[in-house]
């Protein structure tokens, strides 16, 4: 059987970022990753500033920081200084307004008092040259490049762009990620399950997993296990650059979902993975194949290395992965395998899953026949990294992991695993 770090790796192959686009300079933008360098079309700030409002003096008249300067003018933000200022001058100024000529520093008002009309006296700390002042391109300097390609787009980016003067900038779209839950036994959770049903658990939460890695979430609803329903849910899935569906793809009568997969040209790259919960885990794709009508014949050919450069959307595969249903073997598999191929679509240079070593704190005896995900509490406390398994009765009992925040990576095999001992934990919640 593949091991995660395996199976992971076939994942990756079938994913490159999606092409970027000019998206404009909107909430739109916010989370989308930057596909091209920007420079600055300007220095910032465009003139020396002040930095707080008070009085733009001559540091040299006020070696003792006290003395009585003759006020020239006012100078607020948005206005241009008219006058040079000389010894025993200074200018009133505002927070961001231009510095006068001869200044280099501000006093802030409240150290200051005006005396009449055009004489202020000034009682503070001896003047530092540069005190409260901003250089013109101390922030930045036309062309220089003050964003890299592959930057994820946060707030602070945004403003940057939009002082930089960008209107629109080229990112990585956000995949589109396409949710099925299967299994007769499901309800939609405004209803009361009736004898042997469920409420679907898993449908809500995936999709609350796609916002968290930065797809597009496409609720599908639910399937019933029925070769026909089943096909034309997974065909409308199948439209999205990445398709997940929840339960079906175990070893039971009613798995149908690989055998649906197959029948609609799914390609199948792994079933199953050496990992608990999760093992039945089903990746395939579909396309990767650019499709050319002529008339009304129909050419087909596979996508190679060549095209990847300007890959069309239609060219990228379609990436499906099949999750176990029970709940918490469907939210690792996601975190594992679905996130970092979310995040490399986007553009994320460092798709994860994200792991940190973290110490025991107690003493824990685990069994298993392959290397386990145990829901569990990881804390920063004494300088170090610290994990606890929580409470847990496997991989239906969801309820465990709301007092957890992440997964520690037991290995294989009957153990007592020692406090201190360092193991890799996933972490999940950032
Ligand atoms: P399956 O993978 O279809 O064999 O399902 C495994 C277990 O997960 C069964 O107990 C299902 O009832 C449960 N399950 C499947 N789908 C969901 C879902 N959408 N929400 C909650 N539990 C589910
Ligand atoms: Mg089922």
């Amino acid at each position: 059987m593949l091991s995660v770090v395996e199976a992971q790796a076939i994942v990756m192959q079938y994913v490159r970022p999606l092409t970027p686009v000019m998206i404009p300079l909107t909430s739109a933008a916010f989370g989308l990753v930057l596909a091209e360098d920007i420079a600055s079309d300007l220095d910032m700030p465009p003139y020396d500033k002040a930095l707080m409002d008070g009085y733009a003096v001559r540091s040299t008249d006020l070696p003792e920081g006290r003395g009585i300067l003759t006020v020239t003018e006012e100078v607020t933000a948005g206005q241009t200084p008219r006058l040079p200022i000389a010894a025993g001058q200074a200018a009133r100024i505002m927070t961001g307004a231009p510095l006068p000529a001869g200044v280099d520093a501000v006093v802030i008002r409240e150290r200051t008092r005006m005396l009449d009309g055009n004489r202020v006296e000034i009682d503070d700390r001896p003047a530092r040259p540069e005190q409260n002042v901003m250089r013109r391109g101390q922030e930045m300097r036309r062309s220089e490049i003050v964003l890299k390609a592959g930057t994820v787009l946060r707030p602070q980016e945004i403003g940057l762009l939009a002082t930089v003067g960008r209107t629109a900038v080229s990112a990585h779209p956000a995949p589109n990620v396409a949710v099925l839950s299967t299994g007769d036994e499901l309800v939609e959770a405004g209803r009361m399950p009736g004898p042997g049903q469920i409420r679907n658990g898993n449908g809500p939460m995936l999709l609350a997993q796609v916002c968290r890695a930065g797809g597009i979430p496409n609720d599908l609803g639910i399937a019933p296990d029925q070769v026909d329903e089943l096909k034309a849910m997974i065909t409308e899935g199948l439209r999205s650059a990445i398709l997940v569906i929840s339960g079906g793809v175990s070893a039971g009568k009613l798995d149908l979902v690989p055998g649906v997969l197959q029948e609609l040209g799914v390609q199948a790259h792994f079933h199953k993975v050496a990992m608990k919960p999760g093992k039945p885990i089903l990746f395939g794709t579909l396309g990767g194949v650019e499709t050319r009508r002529q008339g009304d014949r129909e050419t087909r050919r596979e996508a190679t290395s060549d095209d990847i450069p300007c890959l069309p959307v239609s060219l990228s595969p379609c990436l499906v992965f099949g999750l176990p249903g029970n709940p918490v073997s469907a939210l690792v598999c996601f975190e594992l395998f679905v996130r970092p191929a979310i995040r490399r679509l986007r553009g994320e240079t460092d798709p994860g899953p994200h792991f940190r070593e973290a110490r025991l704190r107690q003493d824990f005896s685990h069994r298993s026949d392959r290397p386990t995900y145990y829901p569990a509490r990881l804390d920063w406390c004494d300088q170090g990294w610290h994990v606890q398994p929580v409470p847990w009765f496997g991989s239906a009992d969801l309820r465990s992991l709301t007092g957890a925040n992440a997964f520690v990576l037991f290995p294989a095999g009957d153990h007592t695993h020692r406090e201190g001992q360092v193991f890799p934990v996933l972490v999940t919640d950032e």
